[in-house]
């Protein structure tokens, strides 16, 4: 199957279509870029064939600065966007981004009006948003990475806390994918048993936790430069979660209308089933009243976010 990815030349771009390489599902992938990009992207094709053919794998990349080579795509990835420094919030990039995100959100609905589309671009809850409108296409087919990879990140914090497999966790971050997340601490199980019944739950540092997930991204950031690998594998599992239909649960970002708690007409992360057809359902949750209450924050937050965006971007992108 086909997946074309856009913004190819980045880091989380190249990263990601690397990374989807190797997975037996993905048959094409088209590497797409600004023209003055592409010498990056030809070069990069060729360094990916040269590393697979040691993997004997076989997977046609195409490097291309014309759009119109996403036709039949499955799923198009949009990487493409200006990346987040140390001292920028994600809400800085919102303007910027919008403009970029809504324009190639149009050529995927002209282009490839079939695909389901799978933001990567921050503030990704905003973006989402902004591609569902300007693609027109229905809600179950354009996702935000949104807080799949916070929850992998959680995961990891609490495997290293109890030392125990990072399989074993199983546990979400919702909301915004920045500072209004949310830790679904009442829903979180480790090993099958909820973790309300261990002992550690009443003195959990949330707070310490959420912070630490929240840093994440930033701390990588200021260490190398830009997170790679993390955001690469996300999307990887993304992918082929729809590609094999495999109707896993994830925490992506998805346009809501009512399902939780009566939040509407704003892309948040929740638990989605995720399948062939993009998101099949959204997985109604019981929150704790913490829980709900930052909830609603991060969706009040996210929905002005939005907002303020659209109305600034509407005036040069003729969005629909
Ligand atoms: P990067 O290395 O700077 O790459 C971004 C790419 O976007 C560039 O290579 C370029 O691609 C394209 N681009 C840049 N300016 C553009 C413009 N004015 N118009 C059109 N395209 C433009 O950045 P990155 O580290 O890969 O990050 C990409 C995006 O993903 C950022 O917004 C970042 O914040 C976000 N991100 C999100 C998550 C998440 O969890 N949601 C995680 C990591 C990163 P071409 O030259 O190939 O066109």
């Amino acid at each position: 199957m086909k997946v074309s990815v856009i913004g190819a030349s980045g880091r989380v771009g190249k990263a990601a279509a690397f990374c989807l390489a190797e997975e037996s599902v993905v048959g094409k992938i088209v590497l797409l870029s600004r023209e003055k990009s592409l010498d990056k992207i030809q070069g990069e094709t060729l360094d990916m064939n040269d590393a697979l053919a040691a993997k004997d794998i076989r997977v046609s990349i195409t490097p291309s600065s014309n759009f119109e080579d996403m036709a039949d795509s499955k799923i198009v990835i949009i990487a493409a966007g200006v990346p987040r420094t140390p001292e920028m919030t994600r809400m800085d990039l919102a303007i910027p981004n919008a403009k970029i995100v809504a324009k190639y959100a149009k050529l995927v609905a002209k282009y490839a009006p079939e695909s389901i589309i799978l933001v990567i671009t921050n503030p990704v809850d905003v973006m989402t948003y902004v591609a569902h409108k300007a693609s027109g296409f229905p809600r179950n087919r354009v996702i935000g990475l949104g807080n799949h990879l916070d929850s992998l990140r959680l995961k990891n914090i609490f495997a290293k806390q109890f030392n125990i497999h990072v399989s074993e966790i199983h546990t979400r971050i919702i909301g915004e994918h920045g500072d209004h997340m949310v830790l679904l601490l009442s829903s979180t199980s480790i090993g099958g048993i909820m973790f309300k019944d261990f002992s550690q739950y009443q003195s959990f540092d949330v707070d310490g936790i959420i912070e630490k997930v929240k840093n994440a991204g930033s701390y990588v950031i200021d260490k190398k430069g830009a997170t790679e690998y993390g955001p690469a594998y996300a999307v990887s599992n993304i992918v082929k979660t729809i590609l094999n239909d495999e109707k896993r649960i994830l925490t992506l970002t998805t346009y809501l209308d009512g399902e939780i708690y009566g939040t509407s007409d704003v892309c948040l992360g929740v638990p989605v089933k995720l399948g062939k057809n993009g998101v099949e359902r959204i997985i109604k949750l019981n929150m704790s009243d913490d829980e709900l209450e930052s909830f609603r924050l991060a969706a009040d937050y996210v929905k002005s976010s939005a907002d303020e965006v659209m109305s600034i971007i509407k005036e040069e992108i003729d969005l629909y």
